[in-house]
Parts: structure tokens; C-alpha cells; sequence
């Protein structure tokens, strides 16, 4: 195995010097100083390049030939077959990249992202708009480095969904779009349900507490990682060892702080629960976004705005917030947080109207690449399918268009894992249930153990050693469905609005 462990020497550097990268982003969005932007984004281009360069050298590609020989007759599910074939396919990807493409991306991003969170605090799209059509552009460069594709979305896509096409995240939209729809104008016409309590004044430092407590029984280890405040939340990784996640705490809304961390504590378990046989590797990763996501998305949705997960933790919620939600039942109180109103926010939006922001973003960016629409016109393309499809308009750009961290960091491609991340959370919870009868009543009674372990045995264990669409027929023994979440929402909203 002279071969392969010459390769794995080579490809453990390049692990090192990407986790390093994640490093100065998240320093970028947790500490950094607004005056720190430039010399930051010719650090991160300056990694990317050494990272990219050592990664995609003849020398690899020849050791990774030599490796899959040495590696074949060993059983194709273990580590080193795995780690071979997943490095091959990078490298196979990221050959087609030019080196200055990669060190221009980066830069432009880097910038791009300073200037977005300035131009979204002052609500100012046109200070934005020459660092987004930098980015299309860069986006669209790139997707000529694989043609051909079927669509000129799909080497986007792929980036994030490994295998996936565009017309295959078409037909699951076009899917559960009706129900959706369908669902959303049931709940209008039904009797809302009171949330006035959540809008009220709650300290930020009662907030963090019980974010803290919360995420800490639900199974993150602080050992292996830490919470901090960001703008936008995220997770990310320092390795192994090092998971770090961060939140936003809004006053005067008492969701956002404690489902965002949730949320990221979805994706954090996820990574802490790699075997550790990985670490170093480049597949201590998790298989896929939408994969990812439909951890944060499970963590944050089917367990943490259900009943059950109320019933444990309400009352220590009420201790904290006594003046807020004294007069506020536990029946009342699950209700208000799982009120369906369309909203602006993306990141806000209740279960019912979460998918169709996703849609709205993937028709843009499509629309974008295909040329059909220019980024100048993006706030009153973005105002008017808002209003189209779910009856509001933004009163401004930063509440429109400008929301969102993704594109100023050129992930464009990345929206529709959400959405999907979503359906697939629904297919994979009804595997847990029908093989764990018990779950409710452990989630009532604040044991998340068994939960846990069950994820981390059948999806977080793997790491990014299988492909998504093997991992999700290897649990659910099926493709991507959308029956399972648009079941589960219509029976979740039938018992909150009586229909
Ligand atoms: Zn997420």
C-alpha cells in the first residue's frame, strides 16, 4: 500500500489547508474587523490555490491510479476503496477548473461578501448589483468547463448534489408545488392560531441559556465543537476534532435564535458523529447538502417544533421568560410556533411556505444563467414572484433580494438542497419511527440518545463515503420521494388548524 499512503500524506495536507480556510471564514462572519476584508480575501485566494494546485498535480492523478490497484481487492464499502474513488471524482472535477478561475473566485467572493452585508444593512441592491454579475459570470465560466451537460444548471447543481439533475429537482418541485399550495390556502381560511407571545421582549442572555441547554441534551458536544453569534448562521468545520456552529439572537422574536441553533446543531451532530477512522480525510464531509440538511432540517422541525419535544422543555422555557409565557399553555404555545404565515424570510419561514421560497431562488438563478434575466432586475423579478406566489411584497431590498448570505459567496446551485433537504428529512424520519416504536415517548421525556445513535449508525458514521442516493436507498430503500414530507405536513397542520 506504498502508493496509497503516499497519496493520503498528500491528500491529508490538502485536508489541513481547507480546514484552515474554514477557519478565516468563519472568523470573517464571528470577529473580523470590516478592515480586514481585503487582506482576508487575498488569504483565502492564496489557500485556495495552494490547496487547488497540490490537490490537482499529475502526481496525484498517477498515485490515485497506482492506489486504486492496491486498494481493489479490498471489500469496495471500507474506508480506503471509498476514500480512492470519492478523491478520484474531485479530482476528476476540479482538473477541469482552471487554478486562476478558483483564485478569482475566491477574491470576488471574499469581497463580495463585505460588500453584501453592508449593502443589506443600508438595504442598497445597487452597491451590490457589479459584485453579483461578477459572480454569475464566474458561475456560468464555470459550467463551461463541463460541458456537455443536459442543463446549464446541472455542474452547479452537482457541486452541491453530487449526481443530481436539474430536471430531476424540476419534477420533485413540480410534485409537492400543488400540495403545497393547496395546504397553504387551507390554512388560510382556517382560524389562526395566537403567536403575539413570541414577539415580546426576551433578554438575549435568557436566550443563549436556554439555546445552550437545549442544544447540549439534544446531543452536541461541546468538547468537539462550540456556538458563537454571526450575522447569518452556519456550520462548519475545523476537522474532526473542531465543529463550530453560530446563531443570531433576535429580541424581540423568540424563534429565530433557538431554531437557527438547533438547526446548525442538526448539521454539527451530523459531522461530530463521522467515524473517526476518517478524520483527515477528504470524507470526514457529510455525503451531500440536501443530505445535510435534512439532519438540520429533522433536528430543528420534526423534533424541535413537535409536541413532544415541548412537553419536556416548555416548562424550563417558562421558568426563564416567566413574565412572556406565564399565561401562555403548553398547547397554545406549540400552536404559535407552528403558525403558517407567508413571510419575507427565508430562513423564518414556517414549514408550509419554506419550499416555495427555495423555488422562487431556483428559478431566478436558472433564469440568470440561461440569460433570460439580468441582475439589475432582480429586485422587482424577486418582488414580483414573491407577491405571485406568496401574496406579499418586500417593502425593501434587504427584506427582498438582498437576504440572503449565498449568492455574495457564489453558491449559486446550492438553494434547491434545502428544499430537498426537507423532503428527504421526512422519508428518513419514517424509517426511524417504524424501526424505533419508542421514539416519541423518549423525545417527550428529553432522551434524544436512541435518536441519535440511530442517525449516527445508518447515515452520520459514513461520512461522504457513499453517494447521496446510495446512503438514502440504503436507509429508505427508495429514491427521493415527495410523498412522505407533504404527508407529514398535512397531518402536522390538519391537528394545529382543525381542518
Ligand atoms: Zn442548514
Amino acid at each position: 500500500m506504498e502508493k496509497l499512503n503516499q497519496l493520503k500524506n498528500i491528500l491529508q495536507e490538502v485536508h489541513d489547508i481547507q480546514m484552515a480556510q474554514n477557519l478565516l471564514e468563519w472568523d470573517q462572519s464571528t470577529n473580523m474587523p470590516v478592515g480586514g476584508a481585503l487582506d482576508r480575501s487575498y488569504q483565502m485566494g492564496t489557500l485556495a490555490k495552494i490547496s487547488h494546485e497540490k490537490f490537482t498535480s499529475d502526481e496525484v492523478g498517477s498515485l490515485l491510479d497506482s492506489a486504486a490497484k492496491e486498494v481493489s481487492s479490498l471489500n469496495s464499502d471500507s474506508d480506503e476503496p471509498c476514500l480512492v474513488k470519492v478523491a478520484k471524482k474531485h479530482y476528476d472535477r476540479e482538473r477541469k477548473v482552471p487554478t486562476q478561475w478558483i483564485e478569482k473566485f475566491v477574491q470576488v467572493t471574499a469581497t463580495a461578501q463585505t460588500v453584501w452585508e453592508k449593502a443589506k444593512a443600508d438595504s442598497d441592491f445597487a452597491l451590490f448589483e457589479p459584485h453579483l454579475t461578477e459572480i454569475v459570470n464566474l458561475r456560468k465560466e464555470y459550467g463551461t468547463y463541463f460541458k456537455p451537460y443536459d442543463h446549464v444548471y446541472d455542474p452547479l447543481l452537482d457541486d452541491f448534489e453530487p449526481g443530481l439533475k436539474t430536471a430531476e429537482v424540476q419534477e420533485i418541485f413540480n410534485a409537492i408545488r400543488p400540495r403545497q399550495v393547496a395546504l397553504i390556502d387551507a390554512i388560510k381560511k382556517a382560524k389562526p392560531v395566537q403567536d403575539d407571545f413570541l414577539y415580546l421582549n426576551y433578554a438575549k442572555d435568557g436566550q443563549w441559556q436556554f439555546g445552550m441547554n437545549v442544544i447540549a441534551k439534544l446531543g452536541f458536544n461541546f468538547e468537539r465543537g462550540r456556538q458563537d453569534v454571526s450575522v447569518h448562521p452556519f456550520t462548519t468545520s475545523f476537522g474532526w476534532g473542531d465543529i463550530r456552529i453560530t446563531t443570531r439572537i433576535d429580541e424581540n422574536y423568540l424563534p429565530t435564535a433557538l431554531f437557527g441553533s438547533i438547526h446548525e446543531t442538526g448539521h454539527a451532530m451530523y459531522e461530530q458523529n463521522i467515524a473517526q477512522s476518517l478524520r483527515r480525510t477528504l470524507l470526514c464531509d457529510g455525503a451531500s447538502m440536501a443530505i445535510h440538511e435534512s439532519q438540520s432540517r429533522l433536528w430543528e422541525n420534526l423534533v424541535g417544533r413537535s409536541y413532544n419535544f415541548w412537553s419536556h422543555f416548555y416548562p424550563d422555557l417558562v421558568k426563564i421568560f416567566p413574565s412572556q409565557l406565564g399565561n401562555v399553555d403548553l398547547d397554545t404555545f406549540y400552536r404559535g410556533i407552528n403558525y403558517v404565515k407567508p413571510g419575507m424570510i427565508r430562513v423564518e419561514a414556517d414549514e408550509a411556505t419554506y419550499n416555495l421560497h427555495i423555488m422562487l431562488r431556483m428559478e431566478i438563478e436558472i433564469a440568470l444563467l440561461e440569460g433570460a434575466i439580468e441582475v439589475k432586475d432582480l429586485p422587482q423579478i424577486w418582488n414580483e414572484k414573491m407577491q405571485s406566489y406568496l401574496g406579499i411584497t418586500p417593502a425593501n431590498d434587504a427584506e427582498g433580494v438582498l437576504q440572503d448570505v449565498h449568492w455574495s459567496g457564489g453558491m449559486l446551485g446550492y438553494f434547491p438542497t434545502y428544499a430537498l433537504g426537507n423532503i428527504v428529512s421526512a422519508q428518513i424520519w419514517d424509517k426511524v419511527a417504524e424501526e424505533n416504536p419508542n421514539l416519541q415517548d423518549q423525545i417527550a421525556n428529553g432522551n434524544f440518545k436512541p435518536l441519535l445513535k440511530w442517525l449516527s449508525e445508518n447515515v452520520y458514521q459514513h461520512g461522504s463515503k457513499f453517494e447521496p442516493k446510495d446512503i438514502i436507498k440504503k436507509v429508505t430503500g427508495n429514491t427521493i420521494q415527495a410523498d412522505p414530507y407533504m404527508r407529514y405536513l398535512e397531518d402536522k397542520y390538519k391537528g394545529i388548524y382543525n381542518l
